[in-house]
C-alpha cells in the first residue's frame, strides 16, 4: 500500500491527526516503538482494576470542538480530579485553598488571612504564590512563604533535583493559592474520563480502514532526514510525515541532548478497598516519591477489599538508556534557548510548522 502520510508516535497527537488524515480518505501508516498504541497514556488491567502505566492522566479541556471531537470515540463520564497534599502530616487540599488555610492555621490566623486575602484580590478565583511572595503586606507575605516552603519548595528540588534558584520563573508563577473553598484541580469546563479507558478510546480513534500501525517499530530505524528531503527505508518520501517523539532524537542530537526528567514507577496492589482518600496524594516534603495515585477514583470500578496505587519517584533521564522514558522536559532559560535552535534549523532548512485545527 503507498501512504499519504506517516505519523511517528500514536499517542494523543499522532492518534488524532492520524484520524483527522484517515478521514480525509489518506493513507495513513504509524510507527509506533513501544509494544501498545496510547503513548503515555496507556492503561492495563491488573487484578481487574485499570491502571494508567505511565502515571496519572486525567482529560480536561475548555475547548469544545476537542470534546465533540473525542465524543466520536467512545462515552465519557463526569470527573473532578481531587488532589490532597500532606504538609506537617495534615492531609489538605492541593491547589492550596481556604480549606487549606484553616486545616493548618488556627482560627484566628485563618480567619484574618483569608479576610485579606479577599479584601487585596477582591473578586479573583485564585493568585500566585509569586504575586503573595512579593506583597508588601506582612500577613500576606508570610502566608506567600509557607505556602511556597510547604507546597512548593521541597516538591521542586525533589522533582527537577535542581536548585529552586535555577527553576524558571514561570513554573513558579503557575503555582495558584485559590481564593476561595474550590477543590478542584482543575477549573475547566470540560472534565471527563472516557468510561472505558484511554486504551479503548485509542483503538477507537485508530479503527480505520485507512490507518495501518506498525508496533514495536522505531520509526528513526526506517525515515532518514537528507538534503531537505525525507526517505523512508531508503526512498524518497513525498507525502506528510507527522513526528510526535522527541526532538533531540529526530537529529541524532546533533544539538546535544535537551534535558529531562524521568520517574521510577512503583505499582502496589493493596488489600483493602480504598487506600487514601483521595485519586492523587502529593508528598512534598519528608517521603522519597513525589505523589501517590489511587487508579480507582478515575475507573469508577467497584472492588471490595482490592486497589492499586502508584508511588512515583523522580530520577535522572539518561536519552542512552532505551529503557529510560523523557517524562518532564526541564524548563530553563538555558534549554528554551536549545530548543528554539533545533526549531529554527528546522524552520529553514526542512519542514514548515502548521498549527492544525
Ligand atoms: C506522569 C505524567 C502525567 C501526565 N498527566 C497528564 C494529565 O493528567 N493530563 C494531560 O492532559 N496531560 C498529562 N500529561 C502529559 C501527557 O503525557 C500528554 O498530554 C499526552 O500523553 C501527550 O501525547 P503525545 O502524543 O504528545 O505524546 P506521548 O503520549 O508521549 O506519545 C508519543 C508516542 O510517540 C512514540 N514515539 C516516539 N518516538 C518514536 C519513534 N522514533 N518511532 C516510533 N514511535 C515513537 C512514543 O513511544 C509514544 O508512544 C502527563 C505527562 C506525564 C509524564
Amino acid at each position: 500500500m503507498k501512504y499519504d502520510v506517516i505519523v511517528v508516535g500514536s499517542g494523543f497527537a499522532g492518534s488524532v491527526l492520524a484520524r483527522k488524515f484517515a478521514d480525509d480518505n489518506k493513507k495513513v501508516l504509524i510507527y509506533e516503538k513501544r509494544p501498545h498504541i496510547a503513548g503515555n497514556m496507556y492503561e492495563e488491567t491488573i487484578n481487574g482494576i485499570r491502571v494508567h502505566k505511565y502515571g496519572p492522566h486525567i482529560f480536561h479541556t475548555n475547548n469544545a470542538k476537542v470534546m465533540d471531537f473525542l465524543k466520536q470515540y467512545g462515552q465519557w463520564y463526569f470527573y473532578e480530579h481531587k488532589v490532597l497534599g500532606k504538609i506537617n502530616n495534615v492531609l489538605v487540599p492541593i491547589p492550596f485553598n481556604f480549606k487549606s488555610l484553616e486545616l493548618l492555621y488556627n482560627q484566628n490566623e485563618a480567619e484574618e488571612i483569608k479576610a485579606k486575602l479577599l479584601k487585596r484580590y477582591k473578586g479573583l478565583p485564585k493568585v500566585s504564590i509569586l504575586d503573595l511572595i512579593n506583597e508588601k503586606d506582612p500577613v500576606i507575605k508570610k502566608f506567600g512563604k509557607f505556602v511556597y516552603k510547604n507546597v512548593f519548595e521541597n516538591y521542586t528540588a525533589k522533582q527537577w533535583n535542581i536548585p529552586i534558584s535555577e527553576i524558571d520563573k514561570s513554573v513558579i508563577n503557575r503555582v495558584p493559592v485559590i481564593l476561595g473553598y474550590d477543590d478542584r484541580y482543575f477549573q475547566d469546563k470540560y472534565q471527563y474520563m472516557p468510561k472505558l479507558g484511554y486504551t479503548k478510546l485509542f483503538e477507537q480513534l485508530l479503527d480505520s480502514k485507512n490507518i495501518t500501525i506498525k508496533l514495536a517499530t522505531d520509526a528513526l530505524q526506517d525515515i532518514t532526514i537528507d538534503n531537505n528531503k525525507i526517505y523512508v527505508k531508503n526512498k524518497e518520501f513525498n507525502g506528510i510525515v507527522i513526528y510526535t517523539g522527541e526532538i533531540d532524537e529526530l537529529f541524532n542530537y546533533r544539538f546535544n541532548a535537551l534535558p529531562y526528567r524521568s520517574l521510577d514507577l512503583v505499582f502496589e496492589n493493596c488489600n483493602m478497598s480504598y487506600y487514601q482518600p483521595s485519586a492523587v496524594v502529593n508528598y512534598p516534603n519528608e517521603e522519597k516519591y513525589t505523589r501517590i495515585t489511587e487508579f480507582k477514583y478515575f475507573s469508577n470500578q467497584l472492588i471490595d477489599n482490592n486497589t492499586i496505587i502508584l508511588k512515583e519517584y523522580s530520577k535522572k533521564y539518561d536519552y542512552k538508556d532505551v529503557k529510560c522514558i523523557p517524562y518532564y522536559a526541564i524548563i530553563s532559560d538555558e534549554n528554551i534557548q536549545q530548543y528554539n535552535k533545533i526549531m529554527n534549523w528546522l524552520k529553514v532548512y526542512l519542514i514548515y510548522i502548521c498549527v492544525v485545527d
